[in-house]
């Protein structure tokens, strides 16, 4: 009988055991966060240059997705237009820069979280840029274009207009990887306000105002804390968005840099970051520890390639002058 109860006793054993081993929890296949290896690996999609993305609506082809995330009735309808000026926008970025980002950018329209103010303006109220770019793409809560007087978002066809500063970021994110605030947000202004992508597109005037400002830096009549203040989106000492609008005023005004110059300017950069391997790569990797491991190549764009020392020995190159007084004026460290 005790022999019985033993035998009983160790299959039941056996079988709880063999029980736990079927049932462990399978282990995710380790998956090592590189990138540059033409692999995308999940979650670093916007961080990597070798992506193939896809299509998540009918607006695509191999330069844009136009998506609709809960938008209205409205939005919706005019989604068709909004895609072909997108298109126009792209190629003329494309052209500008001399290169496009290697992978598709989505651009999603999506109905506001809080309300927006109506146009109070009898002739209209023309908006160019807003919204958000994310390293995926631009996400925003509203059409671009003319809102006629009383309503806050454009609902006719023949009024859609084209989104080029929120574009510009993202040209500039997958063309020369992370850069300082102050430059991403100077060279998305100067595209808005400078390179007319279409007859029907209106050139923001925002270039011209912060024209004004640098001369009255120049002057001495206002300091730099007076006009560009602790920005608090970016958390840097002075406001990003005037900081490099004046960077760019001043390379048009004092240093007759003017549109080719620009766009020169930023191929060079573009071509800098291309070309940076090796050592060029393993120097600007020691400033983010944290990636040392996980970068094989430059197609990582958390890597800052182009630093401000960079941007400044390239502008000088092209303008054939040296920078030192304006990056003073401005106090960017490089
Ligand atoms: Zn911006």
């Amino acid at each position: 009988m005790k022999k019985v109860a033993l035998i009983f006793l160790s299959i039941s054993i056996f079988i709880i055991i063999l029980y736990f081993i079927i049932n462990l929890p399978e282990q995710e296949p380790y998956k090592p966060p590189i990138c540059g290896d033409s692999i995308c690996w999940e979650g670093e999609e916007s961080y990597c240059l070798d992506c193939n993305l896809s299509c998540k609506s009918e607006f695509c082809n191999s330069k844009i997705n136009v998506l609709c995330d809960n938008c209205t009735e409205t939005q919706k309808k005019l989604l068709p237009t909004l895609f072909e000026h997108q298109n126009i926008a792209y190629d003329c970025l494309a052209n500008y820069y001399n290169y496009h980002p290697p992978r598709l950018i989505y651009h999603t329209i999506s109905s506001p979280d809080s309300p927006i103010e109506p146009c109070n303006k009898k002739e209209g109220c023309y908006i160019s840029g807003g919204g958000i770019a994310y390293h995926e793409g631009i996400e925003q809560e509203f059409i671009p274009g003319l809102r006629e007087y009383g309503e806050n978002d454009v609902t006719k066809k023949e009024n859609i207009g084209f989104e080029i500063h929120e574009f510009a970021h993202i040209f500039t994110y997958y063309g020369l990887g992370i850069v300082q605030s102050w430059f991403t947000e100077g060279i998305s202004i100067y595209t808005e306000s400078r390179v007319l992508c279409h007859p029907d597109y209106i050139l923001s005037n925002k270039m011209d105002d912060f024209l004004s400002l640098y001369n009255q830096l120049k002057k001495g009549d206002k300091t730099l804390d007076e006009i560009a203040p602790y920005d608090e989106y970016y958390q840097t000492s002075h406001n990003s968005h005037r900081i490099g609008s004046m960077y760019f005023s001043a390379l048009e005004q004092d240093y007759n840099c003017n549109k080719k110059c620009i766009s020169r300017i930023l191929y060079f950069l573009y071509e800098y970051r291309k070309n940076c391997v090796r050592d060029c790569f393993e120097n600007a990797k020691k400033y983010v520890p944290q990636l040392m491991n996980f970068s094989l190549n430059n197609n990582d764009l958390r890597v800052p390639i182009i630093t401000n020392k960079i941007i400044k020995q390239k502008s000088e190159e092209i303008i054939g002058e040296d920078l030192n007084s304006l990056f003073e004026l401005l106090e960017i460290e490089y």
